[in-house]
């Protein structure tokens, strides 16, 4: 049982009686603030609340991967991500003193991504940028509010919260957004399951001002005989966050310190590393597990209260953030009238399976870097790194590696949505994918215009390629944006180089991902679509 329900009352006090919110988000983690800023940009009415007095100070996930910068750039605050952070442009493989392999990202990822690297920015910066668009746009958390108990009625949800003096209130809202982390009280309120199980092992932050063999600008993976070590670029000289599992001797203490682990930093991570201050450092226990249901009713669960699981990879906060970059242009259109809920159903059709593959993946890297047996660390150190050496050198495993670890790759092919109307070629994007980034000219005057730029993310967009703009396209709530990419050399070579045939025509969805696509466009085919497969209403229809 949460903290948060153990001592709340079992029913709210009021029935549900229309909403005084159309959406109360619980939780003012980079999850919860993604949803507000979501939901704030198309106008919907929106409480947040956190528990919490105010944002937190620790830094806690640090990598921010580039399909979250693609989202950021669309919000508005990509620069100022790039401002404080710092870019890792590469990961490097040491083990037994030496340097097996080097990742370079760039190379890796230039051709998909406008940010091909990982930008090292605390969670903390994470949550300032994220709150101050917040209040930007309007709308801001209220501190020190505990969301204690639920009650569902088919028109709303009545939500009791508790106030910073104490009292209790009860706030209405039509949907609540659950982002309220690992021991979420929305999750539990609404009786999900959360299955899955704690690892053994124990794992250290360190924030430290060192020198050694570390390759600056990258991250560096040390991997050794009874575990490994990250050590990730922090902004500032000399300045590096790391990142282990505590020996196996240490596991069951309490008061492990900095102290305890340097000898295995000394002894593993290469010759030389001289160690001058640590200016922070903590243990914590993780888990792997994913809620079994991602709705119950006119409830969500997104980010750590859905799934958590391994550091490895950095995939955490980023998953959070997509889950509600998902959920929030279909929250906003259902609040709004303008889809039938059964499209909040898609929610969890597409990231449940996400959050799924998420968990199985990182646990088997995990179990890998973490097997604690004699065998598994000479298989680590010896067979381990040279394979990743071997294959981390191949163009085409790194691209792979470059697409998964980015987020970039992540599709909905299975989900709902995504639907292909007519024959396209096997290359080429399908339904579900995120669409390509791709640089071309639009214009007669041959200027090249980046599409993640030109495309405005709280409408729909037509793309249409090799094939004439079509005159008036119905479109439920006229929230269309036509893109036609005529022939010419360029634009050409550059719809080959990511396999979008010609003809073919897209309709991406808010998020970026292809929802309906095809070769010729056909505009009845178009219309179904919006009413029959994203629900979308006529007005007065
Ligand atoms: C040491 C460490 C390193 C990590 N490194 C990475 C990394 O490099 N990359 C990465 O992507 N991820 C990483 N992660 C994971 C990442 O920190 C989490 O995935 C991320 O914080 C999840 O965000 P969230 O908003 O879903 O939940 P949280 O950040 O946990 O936020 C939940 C919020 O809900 C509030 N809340 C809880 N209950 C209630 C209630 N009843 N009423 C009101 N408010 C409530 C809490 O106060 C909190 O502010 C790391 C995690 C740890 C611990």
């Amino acid at each position: 049982m949460t903290p948060a329900a153990a001592d709340a009352p079992a029913v709210a006090s009021a029935p549900v009686a229309g909403a005084d919110v159309d959406v109360l988000v619980v939780g003012a983690g980079p999850t919860g603030l993604m949803m507000a800023n979501q939901l704030a940009r198309r106008g919907v009415r929106t409480l947040v609340v956190d528990r919490h007095a105010g944002p937190s100070r620790e830094t806690r996930a640090l990598g921010v991967q580039a399909r979250t910068l693609e989202i950021y750039a669309h919000l508005g605050v990509v620069r100022r991500a790039l401002e404080l952070g710092k870019r890792g442009n590469g990961a490097d493989i040491w083990a037994e003193g030496r340097r097996l392999a080097r990742i370079p990202l760039g190379q890796a990822g230039d051709a998909v991504t406008p940010y091909p690297y990982i930008l090292i920015l605390g969670q903390d910066d994470n949550e300032r940028i994220l709150g101050d668009h917040l209040r930007e746009l309007g709308n801001d958390v209220q501190w020190k509010t505990e969301l204690v108990a639920l009650e569902s009625s088919p028109d709303g949800v009545a939500a009791t919260l508790r106030q910073p003096d104490g009292s209790s209130e009860v706030r209405r809202a039509k949907y609540v957004a659950g982002c309220d982390g690992a021991r979420s009280a929305v999750r539990h309120l609404n009786g999900i399951d959360f299955p899955g199980a704690p690892y053994e092992h124990v794992f250290f932050v360190a924030d430290v001002e060192a020198t050694g063999t570390m390759m600056p600008d990258d991250v560096n993976v040390y991997l050794w005989r009874a575990g490994f070590h990250l050590f990730f670029p922090m902004r500032g000289v000399d300045h590096w966050r790391i990142v282990g599992i505590v020996p196996a001797a240490l596991r069951e203490r309490t008061d492990v310190a900095f102290e305890d682990v340097a000898p295995s930093l000394h002894g593993e991570a290469g010759i030389g590393l001289t160690i001058r201050s640590c200016s922070w450092f903590s243990t914590y226990r993780i888990h792997h597990r994913a809620a079994s249901r991602f709705r119950a009713g006119r409830c969500f669960v997104l980010g750590d209260a859905a799934h958590i699981h391994s550091p490895v990879g950095a995939q955490g906060m980023n998953t959070g953030l997509q889950d509600a970059y998902n959920l929030g242009w279909k929250l906003a259109l259902v609040v709004q009238g303008r889809a039938s809920p059964a499209l909040l159903d898609t929610y969890e059709a597409e990231r449940l399976p996400v959050a799924r593959r998420l968990l199985e993946t990182t646990d088997r890297a995990f179990r890998i870097v973490v097997a604690d047996n004699p065998l598994a660390g000479m298989m680590r150190t010896k067979v381990l790194a040279r394979m990743a050496a071997f294959a981390m050198a191949r163009p085409a495993v790194q691209r792979v590696a470059f697409r998964a670890v980015s987020q970039t790759g992540i599709h909905y092919r299975n989900g709902p949505l995504a639907v292909v109307d007519g024959p396209l070629s096997d290359d080429a994007p399908r339904a579900g994918d995120r669409f390509p980034w791709l640089r071309v000219a639009l214009g007669r005057d041959g200027t090249v215009t980046d599409l993640f730029e030109r495309v405005d993310d709280t409408r729909w967009t037509l793309v249409l390629a090799g094939q004439d703009a079509v005159p008036k396209i119905p479109w439920p709530d006229g929230n269309l944006d036509v893109i036609v990419i005529p022939a010419g050399a360029g634009n050409d070579a550059e719809l080959a180089r990511a396999h979008v045939p010609r003809p073919s025509y897209w309709l991406l969805r808010p998020d970026g991902h292809v929802g309906l696509c095809g070769s010729r466009f056909d505009a009845a085919s178009l219309g179904r679509y919006a009413t029959d497969t994203l629900t979308l209403r006529w007005p007065n229809g």
